[in-house]
């Protein structure tokens, strides 16, 4: 596409989380490709509101460190060569082998369409269904349970509903730094409503609390217990709606008799889950007295070891009410990623067939079969993520794609996943990034557009289909992901079922097939795009946001649904809803002598997944900027760890360092991790490699959440870091990580024995071999393993490195704001030696407000001088917490805390 096409205003929709904002860009200069972006104020997801990450996604869109051209075995070529390549080695796999020696691993990152064709190839024309995709670690659980109690994987409700119960159940969710703009909902009804009442429900007081109520700190993995015992106590206190259970409901008898067995009483409960029974007791008694309740629950439901029945167990309860499907009642599953909801659509798991359609029912499989005049179509379902890399390793999958994710960091047991790949016959890799920890192991690497490129549907969490539209040229020979695996397709002999010209062909076809012997008189299911089935490339163009299903009114007029089984009807074979008996394994991964702690993991506020996109926003590295490690006072006294020193964690599969930051916030006997950090940006900073592989048995999602782990102090002979205008290498260290900031790279550091003679070392690292034309500044003192070095070219800061044996190094921030001038004074100059900010100068401290880069430093002074007492003082006096929002728990943190 050339930029003189593209439209200098355009509506698409974010790449981050399952909220699906919209997004109103503006294309400056699209050769240069500068963009602006904001909130689109009538997107429904958002009514113009973005977090952080959505506010910077102009930030990410440059081309720096972009595949831009095919390689085969690191060489670049061209996409014939390429695609011949795949296409031929596929072939030999499988004359060879047979289709199952042939994987997919797709992503929730992919569109619609995209995800629609890989599937129709691997499950329709190869003839295996080892299609999986990320999506396994994000939302598995969640189908699982909604298809075992409606017959179908469907999400009731809509995020109006949010707004409209009078009581909100947030349970495994940080909804305020993972679904920002969901947060920010509530808030905004809790402030219209005060009456509104909330409970979350974690393990950690996480910054949701901020809003919360009540929260219930339960002891992990015992969620099943805490909705068992409100079954019982729903069914012991007259709180039942007997109607709607005799018409709409089967198996509620044996479904109460094993709530009342598991968790017969409130002081049980409270005992089993290490809550206090005044807290379990208002929390019941709230759920009891209020029709209009909503639960809202995510990862720390779903990744379990028995994440499916808890999703079964916070079901049962509102069946047992008749809370689903109506104005602000229901369970609620958000979803973790842009299109983990459209990739269910397209059937991309490996237990699933295409427009929601089963692989263990014969007439689906029939029905698609003849769909797509699918000559060899899967009949039995493929592999699930932890046993395709476990199929890899032990040779029966000889070739694996992989699309658009990042296994290799993401995936438990990562250094398996790395291990597999090493030993797989064939990796391809599509991917928009060149280096990546997972392409290092790609035979093939193929370039993709990504997101200000791409064209096609994604679908959020509240089933609403929304359009992602390019405003920005595709760079060199990239290409999307349809087309590279509809070229596949055809040079593997599937031309005619592979010869689409647009997403909108495939969009088409993906809606016709929804439709197809769906309708009332043909066993109906609830997916269903009929109203698209004919859809033009104009209309497809301009579709606005709608909910699935889509049907045509007689009329002709469009209408999408917002909620499901209001009428009491479910998708079950005698339209009634199943309670499931669930049981309460303990959680898979138990605490024990040897790794007496629960390593609990997820995401943070300003990055997503693996920071290949947000690694690239300054303003998104600053709020953490270190894979760290939250501990509670006591698990820090206990394990010997000390505050901003780093530990090492090991697990039974791997071990990583991670900064220690003590804080009450973590339970005793827990500790938390996030998700991002890879290779590329730290040396040891991967918290995958110590994930237990344990999966749940029905929806084969990892437990991500419960890992047993040891931790002790790492013991550091230094510290330091080291700021500098280009990137470096850096071997001296054996703990390292690189942040981006504004005209700098920050590289923190520290390592067991003091390198000898940093001076010369430095010089030679930071001089680009030209050390006649840079004037050093420097300080160092032998004896107490101090050193302080600044290099200046033509007057400004080039680079500067900090080493001591403590971690008492100089604050960064404001030496980060000498790489922004041109020039810089004696003062400044002198500061760079004594460590402290020249006289007037003060350091902003750890930046809460990534919007205005407002520093923790300057929040507390500013809260101190000015006696301010709530976010909106803050705001006048700083803006911070004016733009996005997703710094108010912080503000008001802080405030607490004066
Ligand atoms: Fe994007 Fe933030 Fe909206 Fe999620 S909440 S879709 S990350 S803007």
């Amino acid at each position: 596409m050339t930029s003189d096409i593209l439209a200098k205003n355009t509506k698409t929709t974010c790449p981050y989380c399952g909220v699906g904002c919209g997004v109103d860009v503006t294309t400056i200069n699209a050769d240069k490709r500068i963009i602006a972006v904001s909130g689109d104020d009538h997107h429904p997801a958002n009514y113009g509101r973005l977090c952080s990450k959505g506010a910077a996604l102009a930030e990410t869109v440059g081309l720096e460190g972009r595949l831009l051209q095919p390689e085969i075995n690191g060489q670049p070529t061209d996409w014939d060569h390429a695609l011949n390549h795949v296409a031929d080695k596929f072939k030999q796999i499988i004359a060879d082998d047979g289709p199952d020696a042939l994987a997919f691993y797709a992503s929730g990152q992919l569109l619609t369409e995209d995800y629609y064709v890989a599937n129709k190839l691997m499950k329709g024309f190869i003839g295996s269904a080892n299609i999986d995709t990320n999506s396994r670690l994000c939302m598995a659980s969640a189908v699982a349970g909604q298809k075992r109690a409606f017959g179908s994987d469907t999400v009731p409700g809509s995020y109006e509903d949010l707004e409209k119960a009078s009581f909100l159940v947030i349970t495994g969710s940080n909804t305020a730094w993972c679904h920002p703009i969901i947060f920010q909902r509530i808030r905004a009804a809790k402030e219209n409503n005060p009456s509104l009442k909330i409970v979350v429900i974690d393990p950690r007081r996480t910054a949701t609390c901020d809003i919360a109520d009540l929260h219930l700190p339960l002891k992990p993995g015992t969620d099943t217990l805490l909705f068992n015992g409100l079954l019982a106590y729903l069914a012991d206190h007259g709180n039942l709606d007997l109607i709607y259970l005799e018409k709409h409901t089967q198996g509620f008898g044996e479904a109460v008799e094993k709530a009342r067995e598991t968790s017969p009483t409130i002081p049980a409960v409270a005992q089993l889950c290490m809550v206090d029974p005044e807290q379990i007791a208002t929390f019941y008694q709230w759920f009891a007295a209020t029709k209009k309740t909503v639960t809202l629950f995510s990862q720390g439901v779903n990744q379990s070891s028995s994440g499916t029945d808890k999703v079964n167990a916070i079901i049962n309860c509102h069946l047992a009410t008749g809370r689903i499907g109506r104005e602000g009642m229901g369970p609620f599953s958000l979803t973790g990623q842009p299109n983990a909801m459209g990739g269910r659509e397209v059937g991309g798991m490996a237990n699933q067939l295409a427009a929601h359609l089963d692989l263990e029912n014969p007439d689906h499989v029939d029905l698609v079969s003849r769909f797509w005049q699918s000559p060899t179509i899967a009949r039995k379902a493929g592999l699930k993520a932890v046993d395709l890399f476990d199929a890899i390793y032990a040779g029966r999958v000889k070739a694996v794609w992989i699309m658009a994710t990042n296994p290799v960091v993401s995936l438990p047991n990562a250094n398996h996943v790395k291990a597999a790949l090493a030993k797989c016959e064939m990796v391809v890799v599509s991917d928009c990034i060149a280096e990546t920890d997972t392409s290092a192991f790609a035979h093939v690497k193929l370039p993709t557009t990504t997101w200000a490129e791409k064209d096609g549907t994604v679908t959020n969490s509240e089933r609403r289909i929304s359009r992602q539209r390019a405003m920005l040229p595709i760079p060199g020979a990239a290409r999307h992901d349809w087309w590279i695996l509809s070229q596949v397709a055809q040079r593997m002999g599937y031309k005619d079922a592979f010869s689409y010209d647009s997403s909108a062909d495939i969009f088409r076809e993906h809606a016709a097939l929804s439709a197809f012997k769906n309708s009332e008189n043909e066993a109906p299911r609830a997916f269903n795009l009929s109203a698209f089935a004919d859809i033009d490339k104009k209309t497809y163009h301009n579709l606005e946001p709608v909910q699935w299903p889509v049907t045509r009114l007689k009329n002709g007029i469009i209408q999408g649904t917002a909620r499901f089984f209001g009428d009491g009807k479910f998708l079950t074979s005698n339209q009634k809803a199943k309670f499931v008996t669930v049981e309460t394994p303990d959680p898979g991964n138990v605490a024990n002598g040897e790794y007496p702690l629960l390593l609990n993991t997820g995401r943070i506020r300003d990055q997503w997944h693996t920071m290949t996109r947000t690694g690239l926003a300054p303003k998104l590295c600053q709020h953490f900027t270190e894979p760290f490690v939250e501990v509670h006072p006591e698990d820090a006294a206990r394990f010997s760890v000390v505050d901003k020193k780093i530990a090492r964690i090991i697990s039974q599969h791997g071990e990583m360092l991670a900064r220690v930051l003590v804080t009450k916030n973590q339970n005793p006997g827990s500790i938390f991790v996030p998700i991002h950090w890879t290779e590329q940006l730290t040396t040891q900073g991967r918290v995958g490699p110590l994930v237990n592989p344990v999966v749940d048995p029905i929806s084969g999602q990892p437990d991500s959440k419960h890992t047993p782990v040891f931790m002790e102090v790492y013991d550091a002979g230094w510290y330091g870091y080291i700021l500098s205008r280009r990137s470096l290498v850096i071997t001296e260290a054996e703990y390292l990580v690189k942040v981006r900031g504004e005209q700098y790279f920050c590289y923190e550091l520290a390592g067991k024995h003091t390198p000898k003679h940093w001076a010369e070392k430095t010089r030679d690292l930071l001089c680009e071999g030209d050390p006649q034309h840079v004037q050093w500044v420097e300080y160092f003192d032998n004896a107490a393993g101090t050193y302080r070095g600044a290099r200046l070219k033509d007057g400004h800061l080039e680079s500067c490195i900090f080493v001591s044996p403590s971690t008492d190094l100089p604050e960064h921030n404001w030496i980060t704001t000498l790489f922004l001038k041109a020039q810089l004074s004696e003062a400044e100059r002198a500061s760079l030696l004594t460590g402290k900010p020249p006289i007037g100068q003060e350091d902003i401290g750890k930046v809460i407000c990534a919007c205005y880069g407002i520093g923790e430093n300057t929040l507390r002074k500013t809260i101190n001088e000015k006696g301010l007492h709530s976010v909106d003082e803050i705001g006048h006096s700083l803006k911070a917490g004016t733009e996005c929002g997703s710094c108010i728990p912080e503000l008001k943190q802080l405030l607490n805390e004066k």
